[in-house]
């Protein structure tokens, strides 16, 4: 047989097995240990579970049950003498005893024993192997270990064979809820984190989401505490020929996803990076995109990746063809697809670049309709806004919100932040001094009205005229207009999208006065949420903010 014939094992050995069982202290309950199962054998195993079906395009349909969104409020940091004096303790990171880990890491185990079939997975989280970290999942929906397979760095066999001991455990028992009893539970859902044991539990949420994102809040704790490595809600993307790199920071539903995965451009990631000496590199092996009205017209590449090897979470389909109706939010509106990153053609292995980053964009998608489409922010602007994350939070990636509400999420991603967000901002603003980037912040909602008034999110194709004109290097020689109020500084012209949008004073349909009263309603919010953060910012961080 020639050598690109032979076979890689599915199945390890049985010296690894034992080692494993060992390890997680596995009796002869479980009767079967799946480690890095391929796709094909998870999707066999996964079709044992009611609902689970295949799709039309090959991808498999799994559901979560109750949670269709995060929990944030359940989210819990264990408070013990390596983390008490470095994590921001607070509303996103609830302090736990070492008491309660212990009887919820318990609990969640014992569960975990007590099924027929568990899935490991074992892979990396971070492309640069500087600083790359070894994580292994543990659970019992073969979905749950699908997703995980597609939304971490897949080891080659060589490095699964010398994988050993991972660095960071999750424990995944999300099928069983949590003691409402045991001292600081609140309901029966908790997502625990424990710094010094390097693991992390899951009970009584099936989200798959939840196991991506408490590995980022890890990698928000170890890179700036360990390594001076900032790390990043941000997705990003590199030029094909000018090897130009562009992050994009937003919160959920504001278009990092949506906006990174570009034709003319390589993928490095969707969600999670870190930027560190060395350039940028994607925590993640994957893409977890919203399908919620997905188009083949709209988001081709996305639409497209939805094939075999793909989960879908949550989605409706028809029970004769099979085929997903994208437009059905009868589960939820936070439909998702976890997908291999490579199944975005312009994707780029490995999800790294060795350079800095040249242009800073931060996303927002504002239902009151007062920032225009894009602006040029100066670096105290920047900071401003990158402290601020203002954003209007949409329906359903967390549990339980309906309708836009005006959120401010530090750093575009207070609910991952580990550490005080100042500490990231002044990462930030050193990385982007440094480095001479530009920064945009770009409204992807609604534009010339507001939600309420029942107006329009600016479309698509012009978020994307406005990122080809910042990527082509044209709008950055525009010439602009300084809005007052905010002092956003907007170009007059861009190429491919109607002047009236750029300037919202002009577009609102609802007239100017109206229009006034909203920016002003709008900067009072800023300015109230920004008091919290006064003794630490810079007079000059502080001015850059909306003046009333
Ligand atoms: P998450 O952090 O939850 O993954 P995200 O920032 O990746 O969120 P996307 O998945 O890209 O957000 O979601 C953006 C959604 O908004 C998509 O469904 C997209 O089709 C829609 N959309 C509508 N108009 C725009 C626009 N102008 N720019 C970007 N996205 C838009
Ligand atoms: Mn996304």
């Amino acid at each position: 047989m020639s050598p690109s014939k032979v076979s890689i094992p599915i199945h390890d050995s049985q010296e690894v097995e034992q080692k494993i069982r060992k390890e997680l202290d596995l009796g002869s309950e479980v009767v079967t240990i799946r480690r890095n199962a391929p796709a094909a054998v998870l999707y066999e195993e996964a079709l044992k579970e009611k609902q689970t079906a295949i799709t039309s395009t090959g991808a498999l349909a799994a559901y979560s049950g109750g949670k269709t969104g995060r929990s944030p409020k359940d989210k819990r940091i264990i408070e013990e003498e390596t983390s008490k004096e470095e994590v921001w303790w607070g509303p996103v990171n609830k302090p736990a005893s070492e008491k309660t880990w212990s009887i919820n890491r318990e609990r969640a185990a014992d569960y975990l024993r007590t099924r027929d079939h568990l899935y490991i997975v074992d892979a990396f989280a971070g492309w640069d192997p500087r600083y790359r970290i070894k994580v292994r999942v543990v659970c019992a929906r073969a979905y749950h270990a699908l997703f995980m397979t597609n939304m971490l760095i897949r080891p080659s066999a060589e490095e699964l064979a010398h994988f050993d001991e991972p660095d960071f455990t999750v424990w995944n028992a999300g099928q069983f809820p949590a003691n409402h009893n045991t001292e600081g539970m609140t309901s029966k859902t908790t997502v625990e984190i424990n710094f010094k044991e390097m693991e992390m539990i899951i009970l009584g949420t099936e989200y798959a989401g939840e196991m991506k994102k408490g590995i980022f809040t890890v990698m928000f704790y170890l890179m700036p505490v360990h390594h001076n490595v900032l790390t990043l809600h941000s997705s990003c993307n590199q030029g094909i020929e000018t090897g130009d790199v562009t992050l994009f920071f937003g919160l959920s539903g504001t278009g990092k996803t949506t906006l990174s995965s570009d034709p003319h451009r390589a993928l490095i990631g969707d969600d999670e990076h870190c930027w560190s000496d060395h350039g940028v590199f994607n925590i993640e092996g994957g893409c977890y995109a919203k399908c919620i009205d997905l188009s083949a017209e709209k988001e081709p590449e996305i639409f497209n990746a939805i094939k075999f090897g793909s989960v879908l979470e949550n989605v409706v389909f028809d029970a004769d063809t099979r085929q997903v109706d994208y437009t059905d939010k009868s589960i939820t509106e936070n439909t998702r697809c976890a997908y291999p990153i490579e199944y975005i053609p312009s994707a780029k292995i490995p999800c790294l670049a060795d350079t800095h980053p040249s242009n800073i964009v931060l996303l927002t998608c504002d239902a009151s309709g007062v920032l225009p489409p894009v602006s040029k922010l100066t670096p105290e602007q920047v900071m401003y806004h990158f402290i601020s994350g203002y954003t209007s939070k949409m329906a359903g990636t967390e549990q339980g919100v309906t309708e836009p509400e005006v959120t401010f999420s530090s750093c575009f991603g207070q609910p991952f932040l580990a550490l005080h967000p100042i500490r990231y901002a002044t990462m930030l603003a050193k990385k982007m001094h440094e480095h001479k980037a530009n920064a945009w912040l770009i409204n992807t909602g609604w534009t010339g009205s507001s939600y309420v008034a029942g107006g329009k999110r600016c479309p698509l194709k012009y978020t994307r005229a406005i990122l080809d004109a910042i990527h082509d290097g044209s709008l950055a020689k525009a010439s602009y207009e300084t809005l007052p109020i905010f002092n956003l500084h907007t170009p007059t012209k861009v190429n491919g999208v109607p002047d009236s949008l750029l300037n919202p004073a002009k577009s609102w349909v609802e007239g100017t006065a109206k229009y006034h009263s909203a920016v002003d309603s709008l900067a009072e919010k800023f300015i109230e949420n920004f008091k919290i953060y006064q003794d630490q910012a810079t007079p000059e961080v502080l001015a850059a903010g909306p003046q009333v």
